[in-house]
C-alpha cells in the first residue's frame, strides 16, 4: 500500500500564495509601525503644518526630556495666555505637551511668533518661541444680498448685537481646562461646501466683512451633529447668526453652529462625538438655508476645515 503524503501541486501553490501574502502583510505592518525616537536631552518646540495661511490652525508640540516634569506650560498670543495640554505620541518617549493656536485672519505673510514658557513651582524655568512662517490665504470675494435690517440694524438691534457680542466674548474667555475631545474632528453634516472660510463679503453692495466660518449645504431640518465631544456653552437665538450653538471642547477650543431652525441640546449639557445638536435652518442674517460652521481657539477665529485634518 502506498501512502501519499506529499502535497499536490495546487496545495503547494496555495501555500506559496499564503506565504507571500503573510510576508507582504508583515512588510506593510513593519513600514507602518512608528519608529520610537530615543528620549531627547534638550527641550524641543515644533509645530505642524510647517507654514500656515492667515486664518489657519497650527498645532504646537513641546517635548521635554523624560526626567523633566513641569508644573505648567503656557503660551502667549498678544495679551491672551493659554495652557498647553499633556499629550501622548507613541513615537516619543519624552514628556510631551500640545496646544492649538490660530494665525489671525488678515495677518500679512511673514512670521507669526508664539512665546512659550515652562513653569516650575510658579517660576519661569524655560522660555522658548515658535516662529511660524505665514503665507497668504488667497481668499476670494463675494457679494451677498440679505434683509436690509441685518446690514443697517436700528439702534435697538445695535444694542442687542453689542450685548450678544459681549456674552459671546465672555464664553470665549472661559474655556474649561479639560480636553473633552480625543482624536480628529468630523464634519457636523455630510454635504458640499457652499462658501469656504475667509471669503471677503460685500453685503447689499455696502458693508464689508470676511466669512468667519464655512457654509455647508443643508435644507431646513438637516440633523447637525457634534464633530467631537464638548460642552454646550451657548444655545441661543442671536440677532446676526440666528439660533446658534457654541460647543466648548476645552483648552480654548470652540466650535459654532449658526442659523439653526431647532435646538436639540441645552446650555450646560455635555455632548459626545456624533450627538445630535440641532436642525439646520435659515435664522438670523442668512441668505438661504445652510449650516454655518465656525471655529475659535484662544479667541481667534480660524478655518474649521483644519480641525478635520490637523487635530488628533
Ligand atoms: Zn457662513
Amino acid at each position: 500500500m502506498t501512502v501519499r503524503c506529499g502535497l499536490r501541486r495546487s496545495d503547494r501553490s496555495g501555500i506559496a500564495v499564503l506565504f507571500c501574502f503573510l510576508a507582504g502583510l508583515l512588510a506593510v505592518s513593519c513600514q507602518t509601525l512608528p519608529a520610537v525616537r530615543p528620549p531627547i536631552s534638550e527641550p524641543e518646540l515644533r509645530f505642524e503644518p510647517p507654514q500656515a495661511a492667515d486664518g489657519g490652525l497650527v498645532r504646537l508640540e513641546l517635548l521635554l526630556p523624560p526626567n523633566e516634569k513641569p508644573a505648567l506650560v503656557r503660551g502667549r498670543l498678544g495679551k491672551t495666555e493659554f495652557a498647553f495640554y499633556p499629550a501622548r505620541n507613541p513615537r516619543e518617549q519624552s514628556v510631551h505637551f500640545e496646544a492649538l493656536v490660530a494665525v489671525p485672519f488678515g495677518t500679512q505673510p511673514g512670521k507669526f511668533e508664539v512665546p512659550v514658557e515652562v513653569l516650575r513651582e510658579g517660576k519661569v524655568a524655560l522660555s522658548l518661541r515658535a516662529v511660524i512662517p505665514v503665507v497668504a490665504g488667497g481668499y476670494a470675494s463675494e457679494t451677498l444680498t440679505v434683509d436690509p435690517r441685518h446690514v443697517k440694524p436700528d439702534p435697538v438691534a445695535q444694542k442687542r448685537i453689542r450685548e450678544e457680542s459681549a456674552d459671546i466674548g465672555w464664553v470665549y474667555r472661559n474655556s474649561e481646562p479639560t480636553m473633552f475631545w480625543s482624536g480628529s474632528f468630523d464634519f457636523p453634516i455630510t454635504s458640499p461646501l457652499t462658501s469656504p472660510f475667509g471669503t471677503k463679503r460685500v453685503y447689499n453692495g455696502a458693508m464689508q466683512s470676511f466669512h468667519t466660518g464655512l457654509d455647508l449645504r443643508a435644507a431646513v431640518g438637516t440633523p447637525v451633529q457634534a464633530p467631537a465631544a464638548g460642552r454646550v456653552v451657548m444655545a441661543r437665538d442671536l440677532y446676526l447668526t440666528g439660533r446658534t450653538i457654541i460647543l466648548d471642547h476645552g483648552f480654548g477650543l470652540f466650535t459654532v453652529y449658526a442659523h439653526l431652525s431647532q435646538f436639540k441640546v441645552k446650555r450646560g449639557e455635555s455632548v459626545a462625538r456624533g450627538e445630535l445638536l440641532g436642525l439646520s435652518g435659515a435664522t438670523g442674517r442668512a441668505s438661504g438655508p445652510h449650516l454655518h460652521w465656525g471655529a475659535v481657539v484662544h479667541r481667534t477665529k480660524f478655518n474649521p476645515m483644519d480641525l478635520t485634518r490637523l487635530v488628533r
